[in-house]
């Protein structure tokens, strides 16, 4: 990946994510506090509009400021989730050599310490691992990922939160998808979109 590549993937990251806003938020509200789509689309904008900054970066270099970007604009509680996740892939960026399945491991490993969560909490970590897990296994096999991050996505219908605000919930939070799961699973499709 290419760091105009890595814009291409911000962009539809953003259209996607501003196409959403109001699900994102509405689901939100029903097992937090309802900010989830303005938070995810004021860290995205911020991101997009700092491309012009960025020019001279690779792509390892691009890929860490996106993620303290996200984490200084993004507001809620994912923000910095979303940040160590960027940061990890940036890292991994620095050699070409494996660098999806090193990357995404250690964003999700990164995201599961962050947050102290672990797979199965219905949180943005259940597409993050998921689809850290199929590439890790498969090399970049971009339909196996795409499937991978909506199948975590559906997931998190079925499971009770446990962490963030939802968790005060508990059973009740049964029967929602995850915000964080949703605005992950756009991130990972519009990854999907930008390298097919
Ligand atoms: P806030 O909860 O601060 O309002 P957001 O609404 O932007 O932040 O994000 C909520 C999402 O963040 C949740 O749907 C969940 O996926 C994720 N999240 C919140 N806390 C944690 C945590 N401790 N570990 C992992 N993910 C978390
Ligand atoms: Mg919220
Ligand atoms: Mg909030």
């Amino acid at each position: 990946m290419n760091s105009h590549q890595v814009q291409q993937w911000m962009e539809t990251t953003l259209s996607l994510i501003k196409e959403n806003e109001t699900t994102l938020s509405e689901l939100d509200q029903t097992i937090g506090d309802g900010d989830h789509g303005v938070n995810m689309v004021r860290g995205f904008q911020a991101v997009v509009d700092e491309f012009p900054n960025w020019e001279q970066e690779n792509t390892s270099a691009v890929m860490q400021k996106i993620g303290t970007t996200l984490v200084s604009k993004v507001g809620g509680a994912s923000g910095p989730l979303f940040g160590t996740g960027f940061m990890r892939l940036g890292a991994a960026f620095k050699s070409e050599e494996g660098a999806w399945a090193d990357g995404l491991t250690k964003a999700a490993e990164g995201i599961a310490q962050r947050g102290k969560v672990s797979v199965g909490d219905a949180t943005l970590l259940d597409v993050w691992d998921p689809v850290a897990k199929v590439v890790q296994a498969k090399g970049t096999d971009w339909a196996e990922v795409e499937r991978a991050a909506q199948d975590g996505m559906n997931g998190t219908k079925q499971l009770e939160t446990k962490r963030g605000r939802g968790a005060l919930l508990k059973e009740r939070s049964i029967g929602h998808l995850d915000p964080g799961a949703v605005s992950s699973y756009y991130l990972f499709h519009a990854l999907v979109q930008t390298m097919t």
